[in-house]
């Protein structure tokens, strides 16, 4: 063996891809990693099938293609009051996930700060470290996860590079509210943080509440990366497409990296993509379908012993069990798996420390059925 100094060291296999093996393994109700369980619309695949057969077959340009820059841009703009230009302001990536990379790894150097808040999803600080940056935890608590800003300030410091935003955010459903705003306003004023905003869940957002987009305020959306992702907006996360949103002189920098990592995604999607939303209300009825799923799963989970913790957007539902035991959150979540049949993630596995606030997340991105289902072994509890 060849000995090499791992970048991550420590670093093992992801809570997602642990826990779908395990209910796979067991059989189990798969409530854990964030996927739907039913397909995306038909007239999508048909669309992106159109562009195969019509020879879109070679390499995008590196930044996507015109057509659904075009797409986004406009959405953007009607939906935030902003514009991109999808000239040099908006890049197609595969997935948020590499949007999420892309962006760090063209402005982290060694002993950059980068400031999140926990429980955090669950690619940003192994990014950051593996950049050579420095992961500043601000950990949030159950039931409300509010942010105390009085005391995020306190990790500011001279190094403090970049703040990453997650709202709707995963896995607590928690949204920022103008407050929240108004406060990273004032924190990130005359000063050169960078903000990377994880707005995935963006039109997953319940009981009529807006999205507060960095892209709506001039003052955050010139330090501002936006990642979002088709996956979650298509139901189609295996497509692993996805974009970013920046300023122009912060785009330059991310199509440095992005050029030389993927160099341009996969083109026929592109096009199918940008003709299925060339038509707003598919994206924009996305809220109501998945609040009407948020609130069959919060009712069926009544009839159960966990207590709910609030959901305002995302498709995810967050629940502690001290009614029924007091294990650690990890072996909560295993004994649902091997005893009860349903899986779901633990959610100590979203801060550095493992934190364990005894809560659970279960997915609800699924047929009515399979939510009956799963809740009908959670009652058993
Ligand atoms: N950010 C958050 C908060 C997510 O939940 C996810 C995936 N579910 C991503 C980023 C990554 O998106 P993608 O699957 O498009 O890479
Ligand atoms: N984002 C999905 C979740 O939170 C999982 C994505 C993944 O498995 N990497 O469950």
């Amino acid at each position: 063996m060849i000995p090499i100094q791992s970048k991550l060291p420590g670093v093992g296999t992801t809570i997602f891809t642990v826990m779908s093996k395990l209910a796979a393994d067991h059989n189990a109700i798969n409530l854990s990693q964030g996927f739907p369980d039913f397909d995306c619309d038909p007239e999508l695949v048909n669309y992106v099938a159109e562009a195969m057969k019509n020879g879109f077959n070679q390499y995008a340009p590196m930044a996507g293609t015109m057509e659904l820059r075009n797409v986004i841009a406009a959405k953007t703009e009607s939906t935030y009051g902003l514009a991109y230009d999808p000239e040099t302001e908006i890049t197609i990536t595969s997935g948020g996930t590499q949007a999420i990379y892309t962006a760090l790894a063209a402005t982290i150097n060694a002993g950059d700060e980068v400031i999140i808040f926990e429980p955090a999803y669950d690619c940003y600080s192994p990014t950051i470290r593996s950049l050579g940056g420095l992961v500043k935890p601000f950990e949030l608590s159950a039931p409300d996860y509010e942010i105390d800003w009085n005391m995020v300030k306190k990790l500011f410091s001279v190094n403090t590079k970049m703040i990453i935003l997650n709202s709707p955010q995963n896995p607590t459903g928690r949204i920022l509210k103008e407050n929240d705003i108004a406060e990273l306003i004032k924190l990130t004023r005359n000063t050169d943080i960078l903000i990377l905003s994880d707005e995935v869940y963006e039109h997953i957002i319940f009981d009529g509440e807006a999205h507060l987009s960095m892209a709506q305020y001039p003052e955050l959306r010139e330090r501002s990366f936006i990642v979002a992702s088709f996956g979650k907006l298509l139901h189609a996360t295996g497509w692993k497409l996805g974009y970013c949103l920046a300023p122009d002189y912060l785009m330059k920098e991310f199509r440095k990296i992005h050029q030389f990592n993927v160099f341009s995604v996969n083109t026929p999607m592109q096009i199918g993509v940008a003709k299925y939303l060339s038509v707003p209300s598919r994206y924009l009825e996305l809220a109501d379908f998945f609040q009407q799923k948020r609130d069959l799963f919060r009712k069926l989970l009544t009839e159960t012993k966990f207590n709910l913790l609030p959901c305002n957007g995302s498709y995810f539902q967050c629940v502690t069990y001290n009614k029924i035991g007091d294990l650690s959150d990890k072996e909560m979540a295993i004994s649902l798996v091997k005893d009860f049949g349903v899986a779901s993630i633990p959610v100590s596995a979203f801060y550095i420390r493992n934190t364990d606030h005894h809560v659970l997340r279960f997915c609800f991105a699924k047929k009515q059925e399979t939510l009956e289902k799963a809740v009908e072994r959670l009652v058993k509890l």
